[in-house]
């Protein structure tokens, strides 16, 4: 699947939902069907299965936010893998990269950005309540990461 289709399924279901700033990602994953707990793990970050998202204990509410947002991004687009861990940092492989750029989608509106007349990475993740680090890799365009494909986003690049 192509990586812009993963993020159009989160800007039509965050349309869809009404969704506006600070997402209740947990919210949204119970309208799923998926139940949210929070686990002491200490290398994993988020682990799915069977139709419960556990979250580490450890995660401030942006990353939190970030995890269960990816977690419903599998449930929504890889149908039929019932076990999926995330690790800090672990990026190795497509499936992986579509559940992230769901997450961004999900959670970061570029025209509502925009909109508010916020520009910058931090105010950006400030404003939307997730991982700076998040919006610079996934929200934020990527050089030739998508041979172009940036160039059908309907927000402007450049802008923030
Ligand atoms: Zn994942």
């Amino acid at each position: 699947m192509p990586i812009r289709q993963a993020r159009d399924r989160a800007r039509e279901l965050r349309r869809k939902l009404g969704l506006q700033g600070r997402v209740d990602a947990e919210a949204v994953a119970s309208g799923f069907g998926l139940v949210v707990v929070t686990w002491p793990f200490r290398v994993l970050q988020e682990m799915q299965a069977g139709g419960v998202i556990a979250v580490a204990r450890r995660l401030d509410p942006p990353w939190r936010r970030w995890v269960i947002a990816h977690a419903i991004g599998h449930h929504l687009l890889h149908p039929g893998n019932h076990l999926r861990m995330r690790r800090q940092g672990l990026l190795d492989d497509a499936v992986e990269r579509e559940a992230e750029e769901f997450a961004g989608a999900l959670l970061v509106d570029g025209r509502e950005a925009i909109g508010a007349g916020i520009t910058g990475p931090r105010d950006v993740a400030r404003h939307f309540g997730v991982p700076e680090e998040m919006v610079r890799l996934h929200v934020l365009p990527a050089p030739c990461a998508s041979g172009g494909t940036e160039a059908q986003s309907p927000v402007p690049t450049g802008r923030f």
